[in-house]
This record gives structure tokens, sequence and C-alpha cells, in this order.
């Protein structure tokens, strides 16, 4: 049945890193351009719940009613891997399996869907919305430089190993140490995924990326307008963004929200390393000793070791300031620091922390998500890169807007020490460079919300997006009726 406003089917990779942007981007549909939604969810593990809402985590996300969220049933691709595959390999790998699955969901839907929406790891299903006569668009929920790469990829010389920096056309350069990983391997097969995700994504109608025109519109105006990267990619680009999770405060709650409105103003360093973020052993106990030697106030999202990483379950069951907890930390350390910090195991409400007046600084991973949440709430961050695009997006918001120090050594490439660490907590906490990042941090603050005004990009992105799903829609009709 062809419906009578907009249907867009939304498929998430694995991982809540992936999830919680396409949640974002339903709730975006939804409120402001009345879609009806339904979110597809890939899971990597045969005992994921089925019930989606347990892989949200416990948090006021927008109402789950206004959309429909979908698990797809587990398909196992285990056979097709090989032990050596790594992360992007086996994603595709594992993708893959599930494209006969939406098929059928979307081939049994009640009300035709119109839009199809993808994240990085979807773009194989992009010819399902051929089959079904669907606007395709692929969501990059990280920012236009990264995008910018990525379309670069296929002409790197897959003969040579990468040295140096990477130059892309009209865009500000990569440092060499800030490439992803799979670049400087041609012979790994992620290299392979990794170049295919970028064909594939000229294969789409657009991409949606969740940036701003302020944030980046030298890369913007270069992916519309500069002559090399329009040969190779010529797909319009839709900034959406800043897309993060709406705050609420009352979720906060109860202990914390006690403890943080009893804090001085902008005194609090918020520690976290985004939805899977682990340490090693060393690492957390210099980390620990660097934050009790800052004597700064502090709320950390302490996980296990990655040597213990088995230990999430357990770990998470337990209370804040509990036996296990204290075993992954030096000694009496949640002692000495009792008055200084709290140390909250998995999982914290990060939007409604980030939000807090209480709130100074985010020693961060530096995944988009986390940026934006930062940027949006005029936070400054001490950047933490662990894995994946994040030592860009650090890079990004150092050069472009004086939010962000980053460590001498990158802790991709050794221990952080605890000296370096109390160093870089001081300088954002309280020295003259900290309360100046602030300063630039509340401006970033006023220009995101531009974004969203009349004039600003996001809007503009939006409603383009919801005019192209309209007269779909109204092909779509006159075809019925023929
Ligand atoms: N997050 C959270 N609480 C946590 C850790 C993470 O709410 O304790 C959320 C965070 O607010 C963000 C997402 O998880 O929205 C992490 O996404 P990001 O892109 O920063 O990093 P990733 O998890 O993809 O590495």
């Amino acid at each position: 049945m062809i419906p009578t406003k907009p249907h867009a089917a939304l498929l998430a990779s694995p991982g809540l890193g992936h999830l919680i942007p396409m949640v974002e981007l339903a709730n975006r549909l939804i409120t402001h351009h009345d879609f009806h939604v339904t979110i597809f969810v890939v899971t990597m593990e045969p005992t994921a719940s089925n019930k989606p809402i347990d892989l949200l985590p416990k948090q006021p996300y927008t109402s789950p009613t206004l959309y429909n969220l979908v698990v797809l049933p587990y398909v196992d691709s285990s056979a097709q891997m090989s032990p050596s595959d790594k992360i992007m390999t086996r994603l595709a790998i594992m993708m893959r399996g599930y494209v006969p699955s939406l098929r059928a969901e979307l081939g049994s839907m009640k009300h035709n869907p119109t839009l199809l929406v993808v994240d990085l790891f979807g773009t194989e299903f992009l010819s399902l919305a051929d089959e079904f006569d669907m606007v395709k668009y692929v969501y990059i929920p990280s920012n236009a430089w990264f995008l910018a790469m990525t379309i670069c990829v296929p002409l790197l010389d897959k003969q040579a190993k990468h040295v140096g920096p990477l130059n892309i056309p009209g865009c500000k350069r990569v440092e060499y140490d800030d490439i992803l990983d799979p670049i400087f391997d041609p012979e790994n097969k992620d290299y392979d995924a990794y170049v295919r995700i970028a064909l594939d994504l000229g294969t789409a109608d657009g991409v949606l990326v969740n940036t701003w025109e302020h944030l980046e519109s030298k890369t913007l105006f270069s992916l519309k307008n500069n002559k090399i990267l329009r040969e190779i990619f010529n797909k319009r680009v839709y900034p959406v963004g800043p897309l993060v999770r709406p705050v609420s405060l009352d979720y906060l709650g109860g202990e914390l929200l006690e403890w943080l409105d009893d804090q001085p103003k902008e005194s609090v360093l918020y520690v976290s390393f985004g939805s899977g973020g682990t340490l090693s052993s060393q690492q957390t106990t210099e980390l620990a000793w660097g934050l009790e030697m800052s004597q700064q106030r502090f709320i950390w999202v302490l996980r296990p070791h990655i040597e213990h990483d088995g230990a999430g379950a357990l770990f998470h069951a337990m209370d804040g300031q509990g036996q296990i907890i204290s075993q992954y930390l030096p000694h009496g350390f949640l002692t000495r620091t009792h008055n200084l910090g709290k140390v909250i195991p998995m999982w914290a409400p990060q939007t409604e922390i980030l939000a807090h007046k209480s709130i100074g600084g985010f020693l961060s991973h530096c995944g988009w998500n986390s940026t934006l949440e930062s940027l949006v709430n005029g936070v400054p961050i001490i950047a933490w890169p662990l894995y994946a695009e994040q030592n860009m997006n650090a890079a990004l918001v150092e050069e472009e807007l004086g939010v962000v120090i980053r460590p001498k050594v990158l802790p991709t490439k050794g221990v952080l020490g605890r000296e370096e660490i109390k160093k870089m907590i001081i300088k954002v906490m309280e020295d003259d460079d900290g309360i100046k990042m602030r300063v630039r941090a509340k401006e970033v603050q006023k220009y995101a919300k531009e974004a969203f005004t009349i004039e600003g990009s996001t809007l503009k992105s939006f409603s383009e997006i919801a005019n192209t799903c309209e007269n779909r829609l109204t092909d779509q009709r006159a075809k019925a009726s023929i």
C-alpha cells in the first residue's frame, strides 16, 4: 500500500555507536518532517536480545512508540570468515548475510517504504532500494572531512604502502599519524572492504553527514565544487548535524544529580571512552594516578581492562563504589578520591552529564557522537583517541576550533604517563588556556544551534530530503493509479 506520508527504513549496523545516530535521525524525521520510520537493527550475536529496546542503553530515548524498531533475526556468517579477518572485513561479511532478511522485511511492509538510509557498513543494501523504488541515502554519523578522505581511498596506489600525509583535493590534509589503519596495509582485507565502501557511496542518491556548514565550510564547499573530488564522487552531501540525543536532566536523577548540583560551575571533568572503548590495566592505572594527582573533580565511566573484557556483565552489576571496581583501580584510589569524584561502572547518561553546568571538561576518545555532544554543550575536550577515525576527529576539532588538546604521544601508539595526564587535566580545568578554550567552545555551541535555524544548513538539508521523498511518493501514487 502506498502510504499517506513518507516511510523511512533506516538500517543500523551492529554496535550502539551505529544505532544511536540512527535513532537521532529517526527522531528528527518523525518530529520535524512527519515521517513514519522503521529502524532495522543487525546484531552480532545469536544471544542478543530480540527485544529491540534492550539494545538501547537505559536512557530516555524518545518514546520508542514513535518509531518501529525491528531486530533482524540473527544470521550466522562465521563460516565465511577467517580468523585473521579484521573488524571491517568481518562487518562486511556479516552485513552481507542480512541482505535477504531486509529484502523480505521491506517486501512485507504494510506501508511501502519510500526511503532507505544505511550507515557506512550497510552500503551493500543500497541495491535493495532500487528493487523497491526507494530514495537511497548513506548516513555517515561522522564529519565531512572523513567522507572526503573515504571517497579518495580508491585513488590510492594499491601497490604501494602509504607514507606521509594524505592529501585530499580542496580539503585539509590528513597527517600521517591520524590516517585510518586499513589505508596503511593494502594487503589487508580491510583495505579492500574500505575501498568497496568508498565506491558504493557513489551508488547512493546522496550522503548525510553529521556536521554543519559553519563547522566544515571549506570541506563541504570542496565536496560540492572541487573538480577532482566531483569526478570521483558527484552526489549530493547533506550536512544534517549536529544530531545528538536531546537531554533530559530529570533522567540524571538521584545521587549523581545531587552531587553535580553541589559542585562549583565548570569544575568537573567527565571521563569516558564511548560505547565500547576500553584501556589496558597499565593505562587505567596511569589515568587513575593522573586524575588523583590533578586534584580536579571528576566523573569517570570505568570499564574492565582490555585484558578482562569478558568481565563486563559482573562489573556492570556492581555498585559504583563496590569491591569489584576497586580491583581495577590503584589500591586505595576510591577512598582517597571519595570527595573528589565519582566512578561509574560501564555506562553513564553522557549527554545529561555533559549538559550539566558543573562540567568543565571532557576527557574523551573523540568518537564523533561524543565530540558533538561536547561541542553542543560548550565543553572543551582532552583527546584520547583509541581507534577508527577518532584521531581525525580530534585533529579536526583541535585545528579548526581550538577546543581540544591532544597528548604528545598518541594513545594509539603507547601508554600515556600519569604526569602528562595530570598536566593536560590541569591545563583544561584550571589554566588560562583552558579558560580560553571554554570561551571558544561556547562560541561553537552558538554556531551549532544556528544550523537548525531557518537559514541554517541542517534545516535546509532536512527540507530537501523531505521534498525528495514527497516527490517520490507522488510519483509512486501516479504509477499506482495508472
Ligand atoms: N554513551 C553514553 N554513555 C556512556 C558511553 C557512551 O551515553 O557511558 C553514548 C555517547 O553519549 C554517544 C555514544 O554512546 O552518543 C558513543 O558514540 P561515539 O561516536 O562517541 O563513540 P563510539 O561508541 O562509536 O566509539
